[in-house]
């Protein structure tokens, strides 16, 4: 399979088309957000402007943080407008717009100011390893994907599948790839190439993300995993460190639910 747009991560440097989201200005304007998060999920920092401002939230041009979407939480961080710094408590996505949330009674920045967001890295560092986590334990369980959620201490992905899977041999399987560091790649493919190649996707329950440019982001690990997925990722899967299997629940007759959690947590 010819995957076009290849991206590798290490340069910094997409070849594919960016995703952008479009959204209308109080003119009537279709303006974008540039996700830079997509080509780099390394960086902490970017300056912005405001293209939409209401209530205790704001939208601009360009961001670092993510959306809350596809099971990940959206970032928390850190505003500095006109030298004074507010916290963003979070990040959603809604009506195609990536809203920006301060907290409660403080005032957004106006529509046109220039704005410097940064992110609460430690968590979103965090995130990034539990999700790649999740892409390990994707290729530890051959079974469809039901569902997930992913935090900062623990992750969680619900198996269509009804064998009894051990918790030391998941656990052992998720460090084995954890330690045989699986390097990150990204290609784009369009929606078309996609749906001629199926056995791509894992998730049952939800669609692969999708964007207005009409392609398709996959994210490879070395020769663990590829699918398509709009996340963050570390670069390599021996950043994630050591997990451990906390927990296996039987969800119904056709689901297993599998809990992962840093080995130096409780
Ligand atoms: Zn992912």
């Amino acid at each position: 399979m010819v995957l076009p747009g290849y991206n590798d991560i290490s340069t910094g440097f997409v070849t594919g088309k960016l995703i952008c989201v479009q959204i209308v200005d109080n003119l009537g304007f279709y303006m974008s957000t540039e996700e830079l998060f997509r080509k780099d999920g390394y960086l902490r920092e970017c300056q912005a402007k405001v293209i939409a401002s209401s209530d205790n939230a704001f939208c601009v041009d360009q961001t670092v943080f993510y959306p809350n979407g596809g099971g990940q939480p959206g970032d928390s961080g850190y505003v500095l407008v006109d030298g004074v710094r507010h916290a963003i408590v979070d990040c959603h996505f809604v009506d195609g717009q990536h809203r920006h949330i301060l907290e409660e009674g403080v005032l957004p920045p106006d529509i046109g100011q220039e704005v410097i967001l940064t992110l609460d890295w430690e968590r979103r560092y965090r995130l990034m390893r539990m999700h790649s986590c999740m892409h390990m334990l994707c290729a530890s369980v051959p079974a469809g994907v039901t569902g997930g959620s992913i935090n900062e201490d623990r992750a969680r992905l619900d198996f269509d599948m009804q064998d009894v899977l051990d918790k030391d041999e998941l656990t052992r399987e998720l460090n084995k790839r954890v330690d045989e560091n699986h390097i990150l790649s990204l290609h784009w493919i369009t929606d078309a190439e996609l749906e001629n190649n199926p056995d791509l996707v894992r998730t049952m329950s939800v669609g692969p993300p999708k964007n207005s440019s009409g392609m398709v982001r996959l994210v490879q690990f070395g020769t663990a995993d590829l699918q398509p997925c709009g996340g963050t990722h570390v670069n390599s899967s021996g950043e994630i460190g050591k997990v451990r299997v906390k927990k296996i629940e039987k969800k119904g007759k056709h689901n297993r639910r599998v809990i992962v959690v840093f080995d130096d947590a409780e």
